[in-house]
């Protein structure tokens, strides 16, 4: 059977900035049949991801991540419809997913690495278990809950780095859903600052490519900071940094201005924020949301209840076309995205 695929056409390098032709759409075949254990899967959404940055790299800097190879298909989270099926618990027309589904429009996979999908649990919008249902909600949620040390009625504010972002947009819901009481957002365009007011319940939001941030934060968080939900890294949480209180904690979920550097992972922080960080005793551990995995299950119902309850406003950026993905990838790390990357490969 003939495929479409993606493959690794060629690495950006370490400090190099990715860009759509690092990534190449190619023919190739599947086998035509299915062997005991086996589905054939129809790719319907492929997930673009920052940590996909490190995969780019001939070393990922990370145990868990595996490098792409190049001339070889890329692979990440993706979901899709059983159309044939030799595995005891699948069936034609069962949708589902895996952390490893290859970049091509068809696949032959094993029906022991899928998790079966309910689409009534996100009102159909079965892209969610990508993002809002998936490991982008989870890590958000997760994040706050094993990081965070939001206590309901506590007065806690919360300031939320890429905030218009997929786990951002998230994590400043639920950060209030928690028991926050101030929540203020940091995002890359007054369109995504709007969003995250209108929208999402922030309280306020900074375009940090404006003005003074350190500035409009010390206005707007009045308090100081408790929580920080931190994606970004670099200038952006060294200035947030400056203004958590005494015994306040940092949410290490991503650091997303490093990644086209090859700097260790988490980046150490500059000398006078480190001392900050020390004299206040404020937290900032290291959170990997596949450490928690035990708790996915009872999450991703509490995630799925909030998006039927309308508590959790969902923005996906979708993209048609496998042909895409690489610049989907490239607009996603500039910025290009509102909420979750989507690729939509085939309806
Ligand atoms: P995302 O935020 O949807 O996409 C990336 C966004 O980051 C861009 O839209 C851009 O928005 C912003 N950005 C890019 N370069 C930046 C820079 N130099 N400075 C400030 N902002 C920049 O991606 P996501 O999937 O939600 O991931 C967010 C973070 O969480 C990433 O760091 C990711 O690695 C991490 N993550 C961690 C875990 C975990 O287990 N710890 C799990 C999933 C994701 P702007 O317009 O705002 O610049």
């Amino acid at each position: 059977m003939i495929i479409q695929r993606v493959v690794l056409n060629s690495r950006p390098g370490k400090n190099g900035v990715p860009v759509a032709e690092n990534f190449r759409l190619e023919q190739s075949t599947i086998a035509d049949t299915v062997q005991e254990g086996q589905v054939r899967v129809k790719t319907l959404y492929l997930s673009v991801d920052p940590y996909m940055r490190c995969r780019m790299n001939e070393d990922t800097g990370s145990d868990y991540l595996r490098p792409w190879q190049l001339s070889e298909v890329a692979d990440g989270g993706g979901i899709g419809v059983v159309e044939e099926s030799k595995h005891h618990t699948l069936a034609k027309g069962d949708f589902v997913t895996s952390f490893t589904w290859p970049w091509q429009t068809a696949a032959i996979l094993d029906g022991d690495l899928l998790q079966k999908l309910v689409p009534q649990l996100v009102n159909g919008r079965l892209s969610y278990f990508l993002g809002a249902a998936g490991i982008t909600g989870l890590t958000a949620l997760l994040g706050i809950r094993e990081k965070g040390h939001v206590a309901a009625g506590a007065n806690q504010t919360m300031v939320v780095s890429g905030a218009a972002g997929a786990c951002g947009s998230l994590a400043g819901q639920i950060g209030r859903l928690e028991g926050c009481s101030r929540v203020v957002g940091i995002a890359g365009t007054d369109e995504k600052c709007s969003i995250l007011v209108q929208e999402m319940g922030f309280d306020a939001a900074i375009n940090y490519k404006k003005g003074d941030v350190a500035k409009q934060l010390r206005e707007l968080c009045p308090g100081g900071v408790d929580v920080y939900f931190d994606n970004v890294g670099g200038d952006i949480s060294d200035t947030v940094i400056s203004q958590m209180n005494q015994n306040s904690h940092i949410i290490l979920c991503g650091q997303i201005s490093q990644y086209n550097k090859d700097v260790p992972y988490p980046p150490p922080l500059p000398p006078d924020i480190e001392k900050i960080q020390k004299e206040r005793n404020i937290t900032r551990e290291r959170f990997l949301v596949l450490n928690y995995m035990d708790k996915q299950e009872a999450s991703v119902l509490q995630l799925c209840q909030w998006i039927q309850e309308g508590k959790l406003k969902v923005r996906e950026t979708v993209v048609e076309g496998l042909a895409n993905i690489g610049a989907a990838f490239q607009s996603m790390m500039n910025g290009g995205n509102i909420g979750k990357q989507i690729v939509s490969v085939s309806k």
